[in-house]
């Protein structure tokens, strides 16, 4: 029947209307109780009528994918070796994949060799022009740029205050890991380590020369090629266990502990040429 439409309309918003005042009675004064999730229980889908948010004053959390402009991580300041370095190697991908190309990137210099470092001296994003895509977070290999849930940015200057700095873009990990955890850690399974993917190779290096340069495994002297005076007296039963390597020691063959070796030998080399064109 004509009109039909427009009747069932009216009657929803009429619905809304009403339960809106139900919902008020409801709640009382609990409405602006923080400390309970009350506000969170009537901005979510189980929430009968119409709710007016009392912005500033109340805010609507929002999900973890949600994005706003970048930020940069930086390793938070309790960290052991790392504390306030750049996550970011100013690689520059993310300026290059920007659509609207907001993102300017200073490459650092070491100040005694002027050779290019890893870390950017100055990095700057135009926030009036970002439009939020997050393709530069996507693109970062080291998940070094990430898209902040801050929204309130609005202020009265619209020429320097909107580009950001590097000072002004760079917040802990620990932050990231606070507003994105799911994210946070499926980045993490994806990296292999909490870590800076560069901190973690370094530490695999370490624990790898550390292994090499440890005393040679029991295996590296099989039992069963020269048996040991002491072994001939042993009963039958046991000569007969094949040897196994000493509690706690690498259970590497001779071959892996021998390459393991001139790996880390190799690196000494590379790291005393770097030196030697360093002086
Ligand atoms: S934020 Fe990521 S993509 Fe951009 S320069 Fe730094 S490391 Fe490269
Ligand atoms: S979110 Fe998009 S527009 Fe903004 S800086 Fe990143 S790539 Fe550029």
């Amino acid at each position: 029947m004509y009109g039909t439409g427009l009747a069932k309309g009216l009657l929803l918003t009429m619905r809304h209307f009403v339960e809106s005042y139900v919902d008020d009675i409801r709640y009382g004064f609990r409405k602006y109780h923080h400390s309970t999730d009350n506000f969170g229980i009537r901005q979510g889908t189980k929430t009968k009528g119409v709710i007016t948010v009392q912005y500033p004053d109340e805010k609507v959390a929002v999900p973890e994918r949600f994005r706003f402009v970048p930020f940069l991580i930086v390793e938070d300041e309790d960290h052991p070796t790392r504390a306030g370095k750049d996550w970011c190697t100013s690689c520059g991908i993310c300026a290059k994949v920007c659509p609207p190309q907001c993102i300017w990137i200073v490459r650092g210099n070491d100040p005694n060799t002027g050779r290019p470092v890893p870390e950017p001296e100055a990095f700057f994003i135009d926030i009036d022009i970002c439009m939020n895509c997050g393709y530069c977070a996507e693109y970062c290999p080291f998940d070094a740029i990430k898209m902040d849930h801050d929204y309130e940015l609005a202020s009265y200057d619209r020429t320097t205050h909107h580009i950001h700095d590097k000072e002004r873009l760079s917040k802990p990990n620990s932050y990231w890991r606070s507003i994105a955890p799911t994210r946070a850690y499926e980045e993490m399974l994806a990296r292999g380590s909490w870590e800076h993917k560069d901190a973690a190779k370094e530490a695999r290096r370490g624990a790898a020369s550390a292994r090499s340069s440890a005393p040679r495994p029991a295996v590296e002297q099989p039992a069963a090629a020269v048996p040991a005076k002491s072994e001939a007296t042993e009963p039958a039963e046991a000569s007969a266990t094949p040897a196994s390597p000493a509690e706690g020691a690498t259970p590497w063959s001779e071959d892996e502990a021998k390459r393991e070796e001139r790996r880390r030998k190799a690196l000494e080399r590379k790291a005393r040429r770097a030196a030697q064109r360093g002086q």
